[in-house]
């Protein structure tokens, strides 16, 4: 139960810095809440093997995201090109048909996939660990420091899961803010943590996986934009070789998502889909929906009201070591440089153990 490093948080900034951890021989567990890795990355098995798509992340963006490309390379993982080819819809009103604009809609930088799903990079990494040092099901609620300095961590009802001499909390500030702390932290760090939205946590993703890819047929990319909704945005999250499919980014609030509830939600996203690609939408062969909102091991209420634009995230400086530089804060939250973003969650991870 003693540990040199206890992590709290099994996402993907929880894992990496692990599995960093357990290459360099620091003896380290992970304390995850939820029945799963992968936190904000999760991914939904198709019909056809090894076929798995997106409802979290889906894209990263080798040609900026440095330790990313590096680390998909390193796994062995395949990534393949964000489908664009073909034409974009828009939908401006709901009387009004579509608008068409044939010449599509190219991101720059390139948007990547990950064959299997941003999972497979989970995966990977947990393969790395030993399992008995990997616990799911283990919601952390507490963290004392006990009179010979070591950090006691208790989860509901006081069950103690942990003694460490260090800890590194891989979470979005606002849950760590949530958690109680002895001695406890000090002020200013606590209402950073508060007002530090958790990026994306308000969102949710809508998926609709089909025997044929229909809009290509048609000449269209699978991109759409609507002003119109439930859905404000979609793309084709097809896997090549693997399942037809598209998505979509909810673009109603978390409290109207939760006011019309899921079959509802459903039923219009899939009505959506219709309107933009033809009647063949109407029949996936499954429809997935994830809202995040109602994820608490991601969201707070705080997170329904997602914030205008990309947050300068970060830990100011100064704050200093927390707990005698004992308590560490990873998650893609506390990078600078791409903070939100999958490589955040690396970079805060890298950044954490440069301690050990
Ligand atoms: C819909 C959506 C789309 C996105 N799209 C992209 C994209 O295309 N590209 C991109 O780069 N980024 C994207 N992001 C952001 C990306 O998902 C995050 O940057 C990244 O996954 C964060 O990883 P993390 O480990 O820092 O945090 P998290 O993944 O949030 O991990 C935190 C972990 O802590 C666990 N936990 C919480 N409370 C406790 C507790 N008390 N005790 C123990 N464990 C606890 C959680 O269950 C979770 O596993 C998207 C996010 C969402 C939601």
């Amino acid at each position: 139960m003693r540990t040199a490093c206890a992590i709290v948080g099994g996402g993907l900034s929880g894992i990496y810095a692990a599995a960093l951890l357990h290459h360099r021989g620091v003896d380290c567990r992970l304390l995850e809440a939820r029945e799963r890795l992968g936190g904000r990355i999760a991914s939904v098995s198709g019909a056809s093997p090894g076929t798995r798509f997106d409802l979290g992340p889906a894209w990263f963006w080798p040609d900026m995201q440095p330790r990313l490309r590096q680390l998909v390379s390193e796994l062995g993982l395949a990534a393949f090109e964000q489908q664009t080819a073909g034409a974009v819809l828009v939908e401006r009103f709901k009387l009004e048909a579509p608008q068409r604009y044939e010449r599509g809609f190219n991101t720059e930088p390139r948007s990547m996939r990950l064959r299997g799903g941003m999972q497979a990079l989970v995966d990977a990494l947990a393969s790395r660990l030993p399992p008995e040092r990997i616990r799911c099901n283990t919601q952390v609620t507490a963290i004392r420091e006990t009179q010979d300095g070591v950090l006691e961590l208790t989860g509901p009802a006081g069950r103690i899961l942990a003694l460490a001499e260090h800890v590194i909390l891989a979470l979005p500030p606002r849950l760590v803010s949530q958690m109680a702390f002895a001695p406890p932290l000090p002020e200013p760090f606590v209402q950073w943590c508060r007002n530090t939205p958790t990026w994306m946590a308000g969102q949710a993703k809508c998926l609709a996986v089909y025997a044929t890819p229909f809009w290509i047929a048609n000449g269209l990319s699978g991109t759409a934009s609507s002003f119109v909704g439930p859905m404000m945005e979609i793309h084709d999250a097809s896997v090549p070789q693997g399942q037809p499919a598209l998505f979509g980014f909810m673009g109603l609030s978390a409290a109207a998502r939760q006011a019309l509830g899921e079959a509802a939600l459903k039923e219009a996203a899939l009505a959506q889909l219709a309107r933009l690609f033809g009647p063949e939408a109407l029949s996936p062969e499954s429809l997935h929906l994830l809202d995040w909102a109602q994820q608490p091991e991601t969201s707070t209420q705080a997170d329904w009201e997602p914030p205008m634009g990309h947050p300068a995230y970060g830990i100011p400086s100064s704050f200093g070591p927390l707990c005698s530089g004992r308590l560490i804060l990873a998650g893609t939250e506390t990078a600078a440089g791409q903070g939100g973003y999958l490589e955040g969650a690396l970079e805060a991870a890298e950044a954490a153990v440069l301690r050990f």
